[in-house]
């Protein structure tokens, strides 16, 4: 009988999850539990619904052998994990960073079940990666692995079964990779297999900037509901990469000023506001924003509490926490990441009447304009700029509207009712189904 995955951990109606001092942290699939549990609370879901929802349909582990450079041989380990296919196809990202686990893979796939669902296209939910620092690896190396891993998942992925995407340290180029070794060992081109594929070989114009566009258009839904003008607010940017570097062009073109960004090295901040196109050519040139010409340099932690309007953690995990949630001065934050808040940190911006947009709203321009990729290459017919743009900023402001709702209506974080959400239509969708036999 398949029971309930229990949590080592309370959770209080406000959000909060106390443990005890000294029990170990508790892992990001317990904090998607946690955080799903509040919405089944809401929704009043009974054992079995929490059964169902709280364990991932299929995980798939793989040790593969790849050929370095040096004719020497290395085994990784990767992952490609389905949590829910209720609403459709399977969908998610493949991250390739040092610390991926199994946990990790897991609670980012159960994320992209209710985001999903939240923006209301018709995919289930998936994630995937290889525990490794990909910056240790030669262009050949990286794409033998990539090809290798592509190999290995190809039991689980394909155009109508689970389509992955780039995420962390992922780039188009090793989605075009994956599209290849697939379409090889299929004997003909798939080019619905993978989305944030290169716009030569069937990618969508508009995808590589989705998530970071999906962003700003959640933060001005917001700021235009709250009465908050966006025009010469301040904006704080963690992490430098695709989703934060164009949220803070896009964000800096539309009058706010960013002042402070980060990358793994470190931050830059002016209090005047800095200039996002030069210093995405000086870390395009350097590969670093360290050293920035007029700015200061500040800690990743230092830029986190920064003056500022706007934060837009989009980096890593568990980045807001109980530490800093306190210092942090922004009234809103935008999850262009997955997973950067922790509950201790969720219950105190709350309390302090921060605004979170969460990770399953705020990011959700990237699956949305992967959807609109899968849908082209399905068609093989490739839709404009503006008609891919114009239809991103309709389903994210309908999203936003549609979780602004449900959080005035019960009074919850914005992240719980996007989950009340998010849960009702994955519910709702099995129901439909029925419970196979
Ligand atoms: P990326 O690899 O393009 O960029 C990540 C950036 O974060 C890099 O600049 C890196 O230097 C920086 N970084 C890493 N560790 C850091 C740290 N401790 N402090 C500050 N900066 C740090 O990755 P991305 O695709 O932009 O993804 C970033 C986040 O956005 C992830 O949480 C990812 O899951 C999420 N996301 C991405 C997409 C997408 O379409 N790419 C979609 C939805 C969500």
């Amino acid at each position: 009988m398949v029971s309930t995955q229990v949590t080592p951990t309370a959770i209080a109606t406000n959000g909060t999850v106390q443990s005890s001092i000294g029990e170990p942290e508790r892992s990001l699939y317990d904090i998607a539990v946690g955080q799903f549990h509040l919405a089944a609370d809401i929704l009043d879901l009974d054992h079995g619904w929490r059964a169902i929802l709280t364990h991932c349909k299929r995980e798939l582990v793989v040790n593969f052998p790849v050929r370095m450079d040096d004719g020497s041989i290395e085994v990784f380990t990767g992952y490609r994990i389905q949590h829910n296919i209720a609403r459709g196809p399977a969908k998610g990202g493949l991250r390739y960073h040092q610390n991926v686990s199994l946990d990790e893979v897991k609670a980012l796939s159960m994320w992209m079940t209710w985001k999903c669902a939240v923006v209301n296209i018709p995919f289930g939910g998936a994630k995937g990666g290889i525990t490794v620092d990909p910056k240790q690896l030669s262009l050949s190396e990286l794409e033998r692995m990539t090809r290798r891993f592509a190999a290995e998942i190809s039991v689980l992925i394909g155009p109508d079964r689970d389509i992955p995407a780039p995420d962390v340290n992922t780039t188009p180029q090793i989605m075009a990779w994956i599209l290849d070794t697939y379409s090889m060992n299929a004997g003909h081109s798939v080019p619905g297999v993978v989305t944030g594929k290169p716009v030569n070989v069937g990618g969508s114009v508009g995808r590589n900037e989705a998530t970071g566009r999906g962003v700003v258009f959640a933060i001005q839904e917001a700021c235009r509901r709250t009465g908050t003008p966006l025009e010469g607010s301040r904006v704080v940017v963690q992490g430098f990469g695709n989703a934060g570097s164009i949220a803070a062009r896009l964000l800096s073109a539309s009058g706010a000023q960013v002042v402070g960004i980060s990358d793994s090295r470190g931050g830059v901040y002016n209090a005047k506001g800095l200039d996002i196109a030069a210093a995405t050519a000086y870390k395009n040139a350097h590969g670093r924003l360290t050293d920035f010409p007029d700015s200061d340099a500040v800690t990743n932690a230092e830029l986190l509490t920064l003056p500022c309007d706007i934060l837009i953690p989009a980096a890593l995990e568990k980045q807001l926490t109980e530490q800093n949630a306190d210092k942090i001065t922004a009234k809103l934050i935008a999850e262009a990441a997955n997973g950067p808040t922790t509950p201790e940190a969720d219950a105190i911006f709350f309390d302090k009447g921060a605004v979170v947009l969460p990770d399953i709203l705020a990011n959700a321009g990237g699956v949305t304009v992967s959807y609109f990729e899968w849908v082209q290459a399905l068609q093989a017919f490739a839709w404009s700029e503006d008609e891919v743009n114009s239809r991103l900023q309709t389903i994210m402001v309908r999203a936003f509207n549609d979780v602004y709702e449900i959080a005035q209506e019960h009074n919850i974080s914005m992240r719980t009712a996007a989950l009340v959400l998010a849960v009702k239509r994955v519910v709702d969708a099995t129901q439909t189904l029925g419970i196979f036999p």
